[in-house]
């Protein structure tokens, strides 16, 4: 991989090979050089097929009643957002289908798209309608088949692609106007890792190259989504797991108290939840948010209802009706 002048920005971080910058092209943390998609689909495709973990589907069963407090806030926030009648909803990284499946029984139109053969057998086992594929340009057109979506719900996608702006270019064509997006990736480069990192005697873990190319942050991520055309609606972040690691519970690197913690996690929230107080805790996600602070940022935006126009293309079509 040859230097590339288009990405340019200070080094913040040299891993397994790679150099990550902070991009001043970007607006965000990315591998630079970026690897081509062919580079990609020998590193990654392969790879990904074969990490999978035979526990990965129990796990989610295991934790379904967090699953769903998480789908519903989702999905809440993607009905919220369209502000009309639900129609069909596209997830891209569909996973087992636990977001469609709960969206299904919501009155949802439902399809997923996901490459992982295990995720997508369970998927059919719930009767889900699921493409097994990448998302790009040649996969989309059988999603549109039918008609565009008023709502897609795309997580934990947008960090692993060479071009995240071509991505949700893609998804505003596969939208309707009007139609909400929701976008959850890793908030990385967080106040709170660093605090682990000068505290802790850690090395910055997120840092995932190849399998992770962008680190993201709530302001970064707002950046390029508003860059791409939509508008941003609501910014939240996910529960800051990492300050357990400031607390004395050293996880990474160590699965079983990883698991530990996030099983407090989740009591925290589903009493939150029971106690009738989930308007508060998603408050404190919004107010996380503009702290920096929070595993994951959510970002849900709108497509424009319309396009914007020029005064050449109204003279245009004057000139066309006359
Ligand atoms: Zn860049």
């Amino acid at each position: 991989m040859s230097p590339d002048p288009t990405h340019t920005g200070p080094v913040r971080h040299r891993k397994n090979g790679f150099v990550v910058i902070a991009c001043d092209t970007c607006g965000f943390v990315h591998v630079a050089p970026v690897p081509t998609a062919q580079e990609l689909e020998h590193l990654y495709h392969h790879a990904y097929y074969t990490t999978e973990k035979p526990t990965y589907i129990e796990r989610y069963r295991e934790d379904q009643a967090w699953w769903d407090l998480v789908n519903d806030d989702r999905l809440d926030d993607l009905e919220k957002a369209h502000g009309a009648t639900m129609g069909r909803l596209l997830d891209v990284g569909s996973g087992p289908g636990l977001l469609l499946e709960r969206a299904r029984g919501r009155g949802w139109d439902v399809v997923g798209i996901e490459p992982s053969s295990q995720a997508v057998a369970h998927s059919r086992s719930l009767g889900l309608t699921i493409v097994e594929d990448f998302l790009d340009a040649h996969t989309a057109p059988a999603l549109t088949a039918s008609g565009r979506f008023q709502a897609i719900h795309c997580s934990f996608v947008l960090e692993h692609l060479p071009d995240p702006a071509g991505m949700l270019s893609l998804l505003s064509d596969l939208l309707v106007p009007d139609g909400a997006l929701l976008l959850a990736v890793p908030n990385d480069e967080n106040p709170i890792q660093y605090a682990a990192v000068a505290t802790q005697g850690l090395q910055p873990w997120w840092i995932a190259p190849p399998h992770h190319l962008n680190y993201f942050t709530p302001t970064s991520l707002q950046g390029l989504v508003e860059r791409v055309g939509f508008e941003v609606v609501d910014i939240q972040t996910s529960f800051p797991i990492d300050q357990f690691l400031l607390m004395g519970d050293s996880y990474v690197g160590n699965d079983a108290l990883g698991r530990q913690v996030h099983k407090r996690r989740m009591a925290f929230e589903l009493a939150m939840k029971a106690a009738g107080q989930n308007d508060a805790r998603r408050e404190l996600q919004r107010a996380q948010a503009r702290a920096g602070i929070g595993r994951e940022v959510v970002i849900v935006a709108r497509k424009p209802s319309a396009p914007a126009i020029n005064l050449t293309s109204i003279s245009d079509n004057n000139t066309a009706t006359q």
